[in-house]
């Protein structure tokens, strides 16, 4: 069988494991940390239970494909249900809205607490999921750098709608145009976060977003959002594919074979050697060329291309229940625009948009009976050397605490939310870096800022070195748990078609 090994075991290397495992090969996983899952990583303080990064389940198809795939029933293995509010949004000035995952019911919502009409909204959603049937097929789910992508049916009818995909307008122009009040516009701008772009700058393009949410829905898994990394971990393994926790690999070891270098291997950091045919790259791709392949030619100006944000978080255990607070709560900032000013400029604004997820609300095992895990996460700038992380922690934690306590409207209450922390724990963007190797803790690799966003991706093979191929949040199509998964499925499209595994003869 033909040898591959895989770097990382965050969602995309558990999938790529997946596939190529069933695609015949023999597969080993090499993951730095103790268990799989990467960012889907859990963190436990005193009685309470959190999930590292993503708190958002979106297209838990992609999901389900590879236990389908594996002739195995999802649901015997990893179980989850749809949320009818996606999230509940407040202002400062009193406006509260929950945010139905049905379009209508959400559209009516809209209409009855903000005044605008259902249809408009209806409307802007519908064009949202235009864009997506227009482009997401070429540009989520294959890959862009081969000529077979653009020469289909699909990208001629792109083509002849380029009009309706909004490329010279920003997020916020497009918001601005279709829906005009101001709460609605910053419910939508807020869309640009979920790739860690601002939407003063991201294209028009991305109003798609909006239709993942209210059209294919939130989802929340049973077990909490951990229990997606430990559903593949287990779906690998039952298949055969070789784990190493606590195995940090030190370099991708390469041989000259014609015109290129070819991957052949990975060195570990203890110095033992394994030997691959081929090598796939679940880490982040900027770390491993600056840190596997030091020698190595390396694209340069992909490797450059801005991040996306980071984050700030507090992981506060709260010994108290706010039946005010839904699974997933937004707290808007007064001015969306200085605050991702603020972003540009490498810090944080006075008064930041807060998000609060509660997932003890849908899985009780998550925090003590009467208690809540409170996820409290703030949009950082990527780590830059010039922050000072403890300052603005703690000027933005006591920011944080009065803000939630005022919209909450629990303020100059003797026993508040400031009372109720029992457990705390803060990673700022050099904790995320730090935790789970992204570079300056990009939450989702590159940011989509621009138009050529999607084009400047690293592509899942390497140009430089034969053999190795990428797969995660830092290359194409991008970050974010679907596009994790759709990154696995199109490096393995990719590297069986250049070569293809049945027939493949080791040297
Ligand atoms: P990662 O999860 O980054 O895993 C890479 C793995 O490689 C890690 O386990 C690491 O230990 C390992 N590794 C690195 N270097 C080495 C080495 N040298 N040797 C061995 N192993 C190595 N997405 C959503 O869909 N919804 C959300 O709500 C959401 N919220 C987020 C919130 C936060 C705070 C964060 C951090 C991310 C969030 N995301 C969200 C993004 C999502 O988590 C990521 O896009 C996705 O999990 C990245 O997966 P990945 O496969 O690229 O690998």
């Amino acid at each position: 069988l033909p040898r591959i090994g895989i770097i990382g075991a965050g969602i995309a290397g558990l999938a790529a494991a997946i596939r190529l495992r069933l695609e015949g090969a023999h597969v080993e996983v090499f993951e730095a940390a103790d268990t799989a899952g990467g960012k889907l990583g859990e963190l436990v303080l005193g009685e309470y239970r959190f999930g590292i990064g993503p708190s958002l389940l979106t297209m838990p198809e992609y999901i389900d494909e590879l236990f389908e795939l594996a002739g195995e029933v999802p649901g015997d293995h990893f179980r989850y249900r749809r949320l009818d509010t996606v999230c509940r949004y407040a202002w400062e000035d009193g406006t509260r809205l929950d945010a139905r995952a049905n379009p209508k019911a959400f559209a009516e919502e809209v209409e009855r607490v903000l005044g605008v009409p259902a249809q408009r909204v209806l409307k802007t959603l519908a064009h949202g999921e235009e864009k997506y049937h227009l482009t997401g097929r070429t540009f989520l789910e294959k890959s862009l750098h081969t000529p077979g992508t653009w020469l289909t049916p699909e990208v001629g009818h792109a083509l002849t709608r380029l009009h309706r995909l909004d490329l010279t307008r920003t997020l916020h122009q497009v918001h601005e145009r279709d829906l005009g009040e101001p709460h609605l516009v910053q419910l939508f701008d807020r869309f640009a976060t979920y790739n860690g772009s601002n939407p003063y700058r991201a294209p028009g393009l991305l109003s798609m977003i909006a239709h993942f949410e209210h059209g294919a829905g939130a989802f929340v898994p049973e077990g909490g959002m951990p229990a997606i990394g430990r559903a593949l971990y287990g779906l690998a393994e039952r298949l055969g594919v070789a784990f190493h926790f606590e195995t940090r690999v030190a370099e991708i070891l390469t041989q000259k074979q014609g015109r290129r270098p070819r991957a052949v291997g990975l060195r570990l950091e203890d110095d033992r050697q394994m030997l691959f045919d081929r090598v796939v790259s679940n880490m982040d791709v900027f770390f491993t060329h600056e840190r596997l392949l030091p020698d190595a030619p390396a694209p340069r100006r992909v490797l450059a291309r801005e991040k996306s944000t980071s984050a700030l978080i507090f992981y506060w255990g709260v010994n108290k229940s706010f039946p005010e607070l839904d699974v997933h709560n937004i707290f808007f900032s007064e001015d969306y625009a200085a605050e991702f000013g603020a972003l540009e400029a490498g810090t944080l604004c006075d008064d930041p948009t807060v998000y609060v997820s509660i997932s003890s609300r849908y899985d009780d095992s998550a925090a003590p009976a009467g208690s809540e895990n409170w996820f409290v996460m703030i949009n950082a700038p990527f780590a830059t050397p010039e922050q000072d992380w403890s300052a603005l922690i703690e000027r933005t934690r006591e920011r944080v605490i009065q803000k939630l306590e005022r919209m909450l409207g629990h303020e100059g209450e003797k026993a508040g939310l400031r009372e109720a922390i029992v457990e705390e724990c803060v990673f700022d963007p050099t904790t995320i870096e730090a935790r789970t190797l992204s570079h300056l803790g990009a939450l989702y690799g590159t940011s989509s800022n621009d138009r050529m966003a999607a084009f400047m991706r690293h592509p899942n093979d390497s140009r430089h070195v034969d053999g190795l191929y990428f797969c995660g949040g830092s290359v194409h199509p991008g970050g974010g748990l679907p596009l994790c998964l759709l990154s696995a499925r199109i490096m393995t499209d990719v590297m069986t078609r250049r070569e293809p595994l049945a027939r493949h003869t080791p040297d």
